[in-house]
């Protein structure tokens, strides 16, 4: 299954494999780092074999990051998911096209997202973005507005390259913004007075995401340490 194999090329959340260099492409996945969006990706993450869920809209391929290397991925808007971040509003500073307001995520995770969105839905409860696919762009002006970032502590944000957002498989959700440690366990970070965190919490495994432990807004498809 082709997110699991994308997820498994991955390093943690907002914050990732800078200490890992080369991991991903270890595993084969990973185009040449040569910034070349046109480079040919393995046959799991040819984005020209994969489709969005149903349900979701085709926003075509795009240059995303993993390890720090390019990829081409394919987008899908998620309309029942509205996202606040850049990339999502319109007129946005690094707005991708056809957007229009929703979350964006690969087509490799548009099934498993949707089905969450719809099984919040069916409970009352509107989940909603405030950041999804990240450009490059963007990433680089987060790390270079954020201190710890810009000295090389990428707990919080990661190395422009090594963001599972800039993958388009990570989703900042509204309603929960509780910090903790990058490990799971004692330490995690954990929102119970949220229902959205409630929720996911009891629910996102089963479609495939999984918590960034330091942060509880931050859920993504990768299953490397660090994701609980
Ligand atoms: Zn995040």
């Amino acid at each position: 299954m082709a997110a699991a194999v994308v997820a498994s090329a991955l390093s943690s959340g907002c914050a990732p494999a800078a200490e890992r260099p080369g991991a991903a492409a270890a595993q084969g996945s990973v185009a040449p780092a040569s910034g070349d969006a046109s480079a040919p990706a393995t046959r799991e993450e040819r984005p020209s074999d994969l489709s969005c869920a149903p349900g979701t809209r085709d926003l075509g391929i795009h240059r995303g990051f993993v390890g720090g290397g390019a990829v081409r991925v394919r987008l899908c808007a998620v309309p029942g998911l509205p996202s606040t971040s850049p990339e999502s509003a319109p007129g946005g500073a690094y707005h991708v096209a056809g957007a229009a307001g929703a979350a964006i995520v690969n087509a490799t995770v548009s099934h498993g997202v949707l089905g969450l969105v719809q099984a919040a839905r069916r409970r009352g409860l509107a989940l909603a973005a405030t950041s999804s696919f990240r450009t490059m762009e963007h990433q680089r002006a987060l790390c270079a507005a954020n201190r710890v970032c810009r000295h090389g502590d990428f707990t919080y944000v990661a190395a422009p390259g090594f963001s599972n957002h800039q993958l388009g498989i990570a989703i900042d959700f509204a309603g929960t913004a509780v910090e903790g440690r990058s490990a799971c366990g004692r330490g995690r970070a954990v929102d119970p007075r949220s229902r959205t965190w409630r929720f996911l919490e009891h629910h996102a495994r089963h479609f495939g995401l999984r918590q960034y432990a330091a942060e509880s807004w931050h859920w993504d498809a990768s299953d490397e340490a660090g994701h609980c």
